[in-house]
């Protein structure tokens, strides 16, 4: 498979003539390579955005929402490709692979019921005389820039609201996982939206953030990826006054409590934790377990990651995959080492072949070690001791992060006081820490993130509220 740049509807080379090579992670050859935009190619999409806005930005509520629909079923046509892409790109397992799939096609319908719902307000005004309401306006040119680990799906919701709000996008995909990006561009192109309105730039984000994010043309940054870079997109914006939201890294709680349904919150512990290697920004990497259950806990959840199936993405039934790079294993064994010598258990796992690392559990972890704070993303899970509930809350905030949470009790009181007071922008109670849903507001607290993603909040986000008055009655001025 080779694949050029998607810009204005048609598939052009990069400028630079620079090319990169994808290698399968599911059997290590060549899988295709694709051409590396630069800051020419760049400018090239934000001007060819710039032009197609205007008419876009007037299109009608159901044009758009007949291309957004449209879109979906071709990704239900085409959910084998989806998913061969996903397996060699991204390494993902046929069963992330083909959720992210039928995930994705659902985010695509909630996108298009959003186009007809977009409205102001009317307000009731002390001026005589006067009609006082808002109207929403698309932005204009909006820049997605999206991570490697779910690459249909987040570089995809970003496309989807964006164009329901009535904005043209330029998605920037990870430099990993182009092939996914363009992709998306093959499927909203088929879906009928006209040229200018999506372009789709593989390459380094180094080169290419500043040229997109730094563009007067460019009014909002929609960014999916880790704190650090989330960070400096931020700064840029700051400087250049543009709208931004940012959907960063986490390093979730998952709190376990004394009077717990156990079977349940292991099975959704063990989910939490290893979906997709562990490669998730929700994963439920930090558990936390009240003392009473505590032994019985770390022991059943041990036997649980110790059945995992590791290895292939060729079986069907593989649990644990590859990790992205390589590189993250020796990143993650430093993490465990630096534990271990400060008191913790390894309970299974703890080591890697090539791309794989075992599914691993650390039990006795404490805030001291730097696993209880830094984001592993790989297949490790830490279980920490809570005297008491107080205890659980303290442990669940000691962290710079705020994304999502799990709390397991059976006990309302319990579980509204954990609601209200997790420093997290979303907590699951006796529910996993990941989910996600096409109309709900997606996003974190802290250094998670700001800002919104999903339904009328993606709308919210990429729109103007403009404040309008009409005066019917000649108005009275002090002089
Ligand atoms: P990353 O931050 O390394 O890269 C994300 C994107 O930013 C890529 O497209 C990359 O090319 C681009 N980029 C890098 N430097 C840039 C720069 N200077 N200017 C502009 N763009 C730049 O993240 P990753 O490794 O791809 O993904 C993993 C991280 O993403 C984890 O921290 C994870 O928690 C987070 N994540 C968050 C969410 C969420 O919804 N909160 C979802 C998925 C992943």
């Amino acid at each position: 498979m080779n694949k050029k740049l998607f810009i204005a509807g048609e598939w052009l080379a990069a400028e630079s003539g620079r090319k990169m090579e994808i290698v399968s992670l599911v059997n290590g050859k060549p899988y295709g390579t694709v051409d590396l935009g630069g800051q020419a190619d760049a400018r090239k999409a934000v001007e060819a955005a710039q032009a197609a806005a205007k008419a876009w930005g007037k299109s009608s509520p159901s044009e758009r929402e007949a291309i957004l629909l449209r879109a979906a079923d071709i990704i239900f046509r085409r959910r084998d490709d989806i998913v061969d892409i996903l397996q060699h790109e991204a390494g993902s397992t046929f069963g992330k692979a083909m959720f992210e799939v039928g995930f994705f096609e659902n985010i695509v319908r909630g996108a298009a019921g959003e186009c007809r719902r977009i409205s102001g307000t009317t307000y009731a005004s002390d001026i005589p005389g006067v009609f006082s309401y808002s109207i929403r306006r698309p932005l204009g040119v909006v820049v997605g820039i999206s991570p490697f680990n779910f690459p249909i799906l987040l570089g995809g919701k970003k496309l989807a609201f964006s164009l329901a709000a009535g904005n043209a996008i330029i998605l920037k995909p990870s430099e990993v996982t182009p092939l996914s990006g363009l992709l998306l561009a093959e499927i909203f192109h088929e879906a009928g939206v006209p040229a200018g309105v999506l372009s789709v730039i593989p390459g380094e984000g180094t080169e290419l953030g500043d040229a997109l994010i730094g563009h007067p043309a460019v009014k909002m940054v929609s960014f999916t990826g880790s704190t650090r870079v989330g960070k400096q997109i931020a700064e840029t914006c700051a400087a250049n006054l543009k709208k931004i939201t940012l959907e960063l890294g986490g390093k979730n709680p998952f709190i376990v409590l004394k009077d717990a349904d156990l079977d349940h919150a292991i099975q959704a512990a063990a989910f939490s934790a290893f979906i997709h290697q562990g490669q998730v920004c929700m994963a439920g990497s930090r558990i936390i377990v009240e003392k009473e259950l505590y032994d019985e806990f770390c022991d059943s959840f041990t036997a649980k990651a110790s059945t995992l199936k590791v290895g292939s993405l060729e079986g069907k039934d593989t649990v644990i995959g590859p990790l992205i790079r390589r590189s993250q294993c020796d990143m993650i064994g430093d993490l465990i080492e630096d534990a271990i010598s400060q008191g913790a258990r390894l309970m299974t796992g703890g080591k890697w072949d090539g791309h794989v690392f075992e599914p691993t559990v650390i039990a006795d972890v404490t805030a001291k070690m730097k696993i209880f704070h830094e984001e592993c993303f790989g297949p490790v899970a830490v279980i920490v001791k809570a005297e008491d509930a107080n205890h659980a809350l303290d442990l669940a905030n000691d962290t710079p992060y705020g994304l999502s949470s799990a709390i397991f009790t059976n006990d309302l009181k319990l579980a509204n006081f954990f609601t209200e007071n997790i420093e997290a922008g979303m907590v699951h109670v006796n529910g996993p820490s990941i989910r996600d849903e096409a109309i709900i507001p997606f996003g974190g607290v802290k250094n998670s993130g700001m800002g919104k993603e999903g339904g009328r909040y993606s709308i919210e986000e990429m729109t103007e509220l403009k404040w309008i008055t009409v005066q019917t009655d000649r108005g009275h001025f002090p002089f």
